[in-house]
């Protein structure tokens, strides 16, 4: 039997990727229809605006140009993530911080670390790229004649989460002929084989298709209610539970950091993410060690506002995935399938190739199903189990021990066996890329090095030849001269952004 008519539930950013992503496998297929079912009352969850360089191949797939994604969802961009009192503060009650950017641990494509660990005292890990500098130095990745979704350093966005969910929409049904159809789904009807008949919604209507595809966010209405696929939870793994979440204006002319800011604190951590006008701050934490009232004044103390004068948003978070992504004639995505706390930005991330696997595994033959879905199934926990290793990672290795909270995430921390044996390994040997032997491994060797080495992981030494220490050192002087050069060049991040809205509402009038 061949399957005509897909539904899409949720109109959030997992079901517009969905729809673009299948729908650009799907179009030759002419007597195939994919429609988007979303409800006008339940809202979408409105958090999500920082992502992974991987977001740009998706959205050249899609045809969305990068000249819209920054004019209409007030994106500014970031190189990655500064990671601010991961670490407990030195003998003199420093702060400190270190940076995740999307660059290559490897200046020039030389393994150096064996310098670093030997000089871990007194050297950064950050002096093996040029980003970190100019992140700090506030400078935009791009420059102005770059051409579309590339620039000297490499990138991801922030951006309004409505909006781009909207500016995916948009696309998908004017260039991808995506149907969209407003309904409140009230339940999912099973035929006698256990796959969905039809929804039927709120209006009484009862709406037939052949394949549907689970957006439903943290509802996850028909792989988690209806078909009762298992949760594993990972919140043993992972103890923060609880977010809170605010929108706060940008001051006029303010410099805009082209990087997310994650600033641990005594139960958790919470990320300022700016956009073009304004900030989204979020404080994320464990409810287990720290009530709403102190997350509140966390959150607060953070902006430099008074506690009441701020309405957050409570988000309750559930940390684990759906045992099977796929079953029968089911495939959920985004927040309906899984997550881990925001940190790393994993989400949107997960959802985005989540979805591609999907589409480009998908057979509209339903005789090609059952091995389509095993090894997609196969897949996906896969990834998500390596991505909760990498989040939880941040926690586990840190030395704080000020808060019952980071005493058990440190001393007392539940890794999974990968992660427990990888952590082992590198106490005497630096992480390699063949430590990473899948490519769903979406965090590798280049990740790990400059969390671990970001936050000085004790690995053992590694000597060196005279002649290894010399071109270690060139290769360091290198990414010095790289950076001041780059420095000089590219523009501050605002400037260039109020250039580009300038430049392209002059050609919009044009
Ligand atoms: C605190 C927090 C911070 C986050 N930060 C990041 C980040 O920085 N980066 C990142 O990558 N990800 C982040 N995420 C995850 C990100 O928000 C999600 O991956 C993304 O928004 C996708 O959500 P979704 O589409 O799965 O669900 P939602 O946005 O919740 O959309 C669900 C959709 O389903 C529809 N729906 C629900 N029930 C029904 C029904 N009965 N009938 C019809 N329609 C229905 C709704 O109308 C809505 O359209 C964060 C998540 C949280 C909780």
């Amino acid at each position: 039997m061949r399957v005509k008519r897909i539904a899409i539930i949720g109109g959030g950013t997992a079901g517009w990727l969905a729809a673009n992503h299948l729908a650009v496998e799907l179009r030759a297929e002419q007597d195939v229809t994919i429609t988007v079912i979303e409800s006008p009352e339940i809202g979408i969850i409105g958090v999500g605006e920082g992502t992974v360089p991987h977001i740009r191949k998706s959205l050249m797939k899609f045809g969305i140009s990068e000249a819209d994604l920054l004019a209409s969802c007030d994106t500014t961009f970031k190189v990655g993530i500064k990671f601010v009192d991961w670490m407990a503060p030195n003998a003199l009650g420093h702060s400190n911080y270190y940076y995740h950017p999307f660059a290559s641990p490897y200046p020039a494509g030389i393994d150096t670390t064996s310098l670093y660990l030997q000089q871990a005292q007194a050297m950064e890990f950050a002096a093996v790229t040029e980003v970190p500098g100019l992140a700090d130095a506030m400078k935009s990745p791009k420059e102005i004649a770059s051409a579309p979704f590339e620039g000297p350093v490499n990138y991801a966005y922030h951006f309004n989460a409505v909006k781009f969910g909207q500016l995916l929409a948009k696309n998908a049904k004017e260039r991808l002929r995506v149907q969209h159809q407003q309904a409140t789904v009230l339940e999912a009807c099973l035929n006698e084989q256990g796959e969905v008949d039809y929804l039927l919604t709120q209006e009484g209507e009862k709406l037939y298709f052949d394949f549907y595809v689970d957006c439903s966010g943290f509802h996850s209405l028909l792989l988690g209610k209806r078909l009762q696929v298992p949760f594993v939870d990972k919140s043993d793994q992972i103890l923060t539970d609880s977010a809170l979440a605010v929108q706060i204006p940008t001051e006029a002319g303010a410099e805009i950091p082209p990087y997310t800011l994650a600033k641990a604190h005594q139960a958790g951590w919470l990320w300022d993410i700016p956009l073009t006008n304004r900030r989204g701050v979020g404080f994320v934490y464990a409810s287990a060690h720290m009530t709403e009232a102190q997350a509140l004044q966390g959150l607060a103390a953070h902006v430099g506002v008074p506690a009441d004068s701020l309405s957050p948003r409570k988000i309750p978070m559930k940390i684990g995935y759906r045992e099977k992504f796929w079953c029968k004639n089911v495939v959920a995505l985004g927040l309906a399938q899984g997550f881990v706390e925001p940190l790393e930005a994993t989400s949107i991330f997960v959802t985005d190739l989540a979805a591609e696997l999907f589409a480009r595994n998908f057979s509209l033959e339903k005789e090609g199903m059952s091995a389509a879905s095993a090894y997609c199934n196969k897949v996906v926990a896969y990834t998500w189990e390596r991505v909760m290793d990498f989040v939880q990672l941040h926690y586990c290795i840190s030395d704080r021990r000020d808060s019952e909270f980071w005493r058990l995430s440190t001393l007392q921390p539940k890794l999974s066996e990968v992660l427990a044996e990888r952590l082992a390994m590198w106490k005497f040997n630096a992480p390699k890329k063949s430590d990473f032997f899948s490519r769903f491994d979406l965090f590798d060797v280049e990740n790990f090095l400059f969390v671990l080495y970001g936050m000085k992981y004790k690995t053992l030494e590694k000597g060196m030849t005279g002649a290894e220490l010399q071109v270690f050192k060139q290769e360091l002087q290198n990414v010095k001269n790289l950076e001041k050069s780059l420095s000089q060049k590219l523009m501050g991040h605002r400037e260039w952004l109020d250039g580009f809205k300038s430049a392209y509402q002059s050609m919009q009038r044009a």
